[in-house]
């Protein structure tokens, strides 16, 4: 099983715009690019929603039926770990093995020694094809991110022997992710971990490192975009280099985990995709229930009064709603407007307050990032939530369609701004 070059992660909180979703595959298709479709759902979400895993594939089974997709696609077990994989094994083909939490836990001495003595080689200078750059590592360096991040590698072996012992060699894409943590890692500590990756006998596809700057969910990327582009550039240069002397396969790319709304390193991304022909894996999970909000608000009557419900309640709420996405959200109280305000407002005034577009005036990140961790109250509303949305599938559909492919499949991978930018 093998990931194309071109890959979205896309998320469905509730299980129904995945036609809408592989719509906009299809588009990029008419394009002449295959971007294929990886339909993820983490743990934690489906804990929230109260959903299983079983029901993500069932809908994307539908979505891929109906519109007839004869190319790939997956089912995505999104940050598992050793105790939460077991109910993914039957419905998932993409696993995310997540290792954040076990950086910095110090492996055994023994074999960070025999790990640093293995790898002597990348002790020194190294030029990457295509940069221009070399990477410096010092046998300080090499021993200090082995004793950062071996352990968690060596958890990434259980966790993936686990899943191919259920699933069989080569039945399965596996991402390694450690971009739930504090710091990011370089281009140097890297290589570092991917060499330490093809030791543990994983043949990842993708690889979600932590990049520097802000990846706030639903918004767009806070930090240096220079800096963000120059590591981009180093870090596809590293797995260049790491495919061809560690013997991971050919098509390991990075996968940009929190990739929805980040529009301003859209364009950096896309050129280091060009200059290295490297495929990217872009995660855009919640953009699509913000769209599903926006439509219910944009077809009016229940549907507004509904998505202005949703509001007050996350709004009562958003400090439980916010815990679990502390580290990543960045919601500016005083910014968020007064349920009882909000209750006046027309379809145009909530719509254009959540709609992702940084030119307009209206458009407010806090309220959209409130509303984004608030998927918990349209799950507690049970049918009453999924009955308007079903009322009210196609103007939902065309957003959730217009918003992946206009805002970013075709600036990431066809390298196209969205109109006026
Ligand atoms: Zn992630």
């Amino acid at each position: 099983m093998t990931l194309g070059k071109f890959s979205i992660g896309v998320g469905d909180r509730f299980a129904h715009q995945a036609s809408a979703q592989l719509e906009a595959c299809v588009l990029a298709s008419k394009e002449g690019i295959d971007v294929i479709p990886v339909w993820n759902k983490s743990n934690r979400e489906h804990l929230i929603i109260g959903s299983d895993p079983a029901s993500t594939r069932a809908a994307a089974e539908v979505a891929v039926k109906a519109l007839g997709w004869t190319k790939p696609w997956f089912c995505d077990a999104d940050h598992i770990n050793l105790g939460t994989v077991d109910r993914f094994l039957a419905p998932c083909d993409f696993y995310t093995i997540d290792v954040a939490d076990y950086i910095g836990k110090p492996a055994e001495q023994f074999a960070i020694d025999a790990f640093t003595k293995r790898h002597s080689e990348l002790v020194g200078t190294i030029r990457l094809a295509g940069t221009g750059q070399v990477i410096q590592i010092t046998p300080a360096l090499l021993s200090n991110t082995a004793a950062k991040f071996l352990f968690a590698v060596q958890e990434a072996g259980k966790i993936y022997r686990k899943i191919e012992a259920a699933k069989g060699k080569g039945n399965f894409i596996p991402e390694v992710s450690m971009d739930e943590t504090d710091s990011a890692q370089t281009p140097a500590e890297l290589l570092i971990i991917l060499a330490a990756i093809a030791d543990e006998g994983i043949p990842i596809q993708t690889i979600a490192p932590k990049f520097s700057g802000r990846f706030n969910k639903g918004v767009d990327y806070v930090g240096d975009v220079a800096q963000f582009g120059r590591e981009m550039a180093l870090d596809m240069a590293a797995i260049g280099y790491a495919v061809e002397h560690y013997g991971l396969p050919p098509n390991l790319k990075l996968s940009v985990h929190s990739g929805s709304d980040k529009f301003s390193i859209y364009p950096a991304i896309h050129a280091s995709m060009q200059k290295f022909s490297a495929g990217v894996h872009l995660k855009t999970a919640g953009t699509t229930w913000l769209e599903e909000i926006i439509g219910l608000a944009e077809s009016g009557g229940d549907g507004l009064a509904l998505a202005k419900e949703i509001y007050a309640e996350a709004f009562a709420h958003r400090a439980e709603l916010c815990a679990p996405y502390a580290a990543v959200i960045d919601i500016d109280p005083v910014k968020l407007p007064a349920p009882e305000a909000v209750a006046h407002w027309t379809s145009e005034q909530f719509t254009s307050a959540l709609r992702h577009d940084p030119r307009s005036s209206a458009y407010n990140p806090s309220f959209r990032q409130l509303l984004h961790v608030g998927f918990k109250v349209a799950a507690m509303m049970g049918r009453r939530y999924l009955d308007l949305l079903e009322a009210n599938e196609s103007v939902i559909a065309k957003n959730v369609t217009e918003n992946l492919y206009v805002r970013h499949i075709a600036p990431v991978f066809l390298g196209r701004q969205p109109e006026g930018k």
